[in-house]
């Protein structure tokens, strides 16, 4: 492993000191492929700047929210123009009313949307508004999918969890993981026999819309209109969190994408609540939960389920959000899949032509590789890939320019800004790169 850039060591010995791990989130570190996390300086399009000038093509596009490229000029100019009106009044305003009618116009179950500041309190905020619907305390969650850092949802969590290997984490009290059943994931008998033993005591059912936190693990066909089913014969709600594929696998997400039929055993169903996040905030502050109106008008001040927030709908972040929407278009999606299925057929073929087996799993433009020849279906399956692997790899492709997730447990994000000449960048680094994962 090679450092060439000084200037990050030097950030980041002084984050050391100041900041646990030297970071602000855990996937930033580099723990698992080990090194010196690469302090960024700019963006532009596919490509981002770290402090010692070093350019990058980057395929995690700030996990997520950057699917049109870095400094988009509409966006800019939407959060330029913002800024320049004020950046938080504590107030309503026009840009959440824009932003909240752009999502239910995009989502048909989503009748009504409340916006919140990270995936993480849309998650939360959901369960709780399941729970006080149901009045049942019992959520029903899959092994490896992560849901931000809500106390209950850290079982078994997948994202940085995942990466790190824990279990769980410290300081959740046992009473809290207590009303929370764990089961794998694609497994319907699994969740039949939750609901068998448990059934009236379970609010909801919260599942990622495609599994991604795992690395990339798509649900079975007609997976999440049976967790519908499921949910709805016994009284409780499906929730699905589409935090990280909302808007980005389709105008209206996995959602959309079963929807139109692409599954079709899926069609003719509606999850009871969505949370979304990423994507609508444009690359600043924003999440969002929302769903069915009767279940919706239990938030306050309308009913009894308290949520609040001081920067919710903030008028900057929701700017941001609505000209990210706004950008996003039929050509852009299918440019989206066409550069995610170039770029994860180049980094399997090289792979396999190095003598690595491994695995190319992808759910609409959201896809990652396992280092294993076997599909993987759940988080048992994950955890049985050769992720060391993974450290040799990565290290080469970032000496060669290329930004990819510091795990071998996380999706690869391509944007609208991938063009030819970042494809080819990707192409020349994988030789090398996939020689020092064998
Ligand atoms: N849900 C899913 C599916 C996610 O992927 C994430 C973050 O990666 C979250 C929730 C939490 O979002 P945030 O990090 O904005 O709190």
């Amino acid at each position: 492993m090679t450092t060439h850039s000084p200037a990050s060591a030097a950030l980041f010995a002084r984050a050391l000191t100041v900041t646990p791990g030297g970071v602000n989130s855990p996937v930033r570190a580099f723990r698992s492929v080990g090194g010196t996390p690469r302090f960024m300086a700019s963006g532009r399009g596919a490509w981002i700047t770290d402090v010692d000038g070093k350019h990058y093509v980057d395929l995690v596009g700030s996990w997520g929210p950057m699917i049109l490229g870095h400094s988009h000029p509409d966006v800019i100019a939407a959060v330029t123009d913002a800024v320049s009106r004020g950046l938080s009044f504590g107030t309503p305003g026009e840009g959440e009313v824009l932003l909240a009618e752009e999502i239910v116009r995009r989502v048909a179950p989503v009748e009504q949307v409340r916006l919140v500041s990270s995936g993480t309190e849309a998650t939360m905020s959901a369960v709780r508004l399941a729970r006080g619907f149901t009045k049942r305390t019992k959520v029903v969650k899959f092994a490896g999918c992560y849901h931000g850092h809500v106390d209950a949802l850290l079982a078994s969590a997948g994202s940085g969890v995942a990466t790190l290997a824990l279990p769980d984490s410290a300081g959740v009290p046992a009473t809290t993981t207590a009303d929370v059943i764990v089961v794998p994931y694609n497994d319907i008998a699994a969740v039949e026999l939750a609901f068998s033993k448990y059934g009236d005591e379970i609010a909801c059912v919260i599942t990622e819309a495609a599994a991604a936190n795992m690395g990339v693990v798509p649900p079975l066909p007609g997976f999440n209109k049976m967790l519908a089913e499921i949910a709805h014969r016994n009284g409780a709600l499906l929730i699905s969190d589409e935090v990280m594929t909302g808007f980005r696998l389709s105008r209206a997400g996995m959602y959309g994408l079963e929807a139109a039929g692409l599954d079709p055993v899926a069609q003719g169903w509606a999850p009871d609540l969505l949370t979304f996040g990423k994507v609508i905030g444009g690359g600043l502050p924003v999440g969002a939960f929302g769903g069915r109106a009767d279940v919706m008008a239990l938030l306050a001040p309308e009913g009894p389920v308290y949520q609040a927030g001081t920067l919710s709908g903030n008028p900057v972040a929701t700017a941001a959000g609505l000209a990210n929407l706004r950008g996003l278009n039929d050509t852009v999606y299918a440019h989206l899949n066409e550069t995610a299925n170039t770029v994860g057929r180049l980094v399997s073929d090289a792979l396999y032509a190095a003598g690595v087996p491994n695995r190319l799993q992808r759910a609409g433009n959201l896809f990652s590789i396992f280092f294993t020849a076997e599909q993987v279906f759940n988080y048992d399956d994950a955890r049985e890939q050769e992720s060391f692997r993974y450290a040799a790899f990565f290290h080469s492709m970032l000496d060669a320019g290329i930004y990819l997730p510091p795990s071998a447990f996380e999706a690869w994000f391509v944007s609208a800004a991938h063009d030819d000449l970042a494809l080819q960048q990707i192409a020349d680094a994988l030789p090398a790169a996939a020689a020092a994962a064998a």
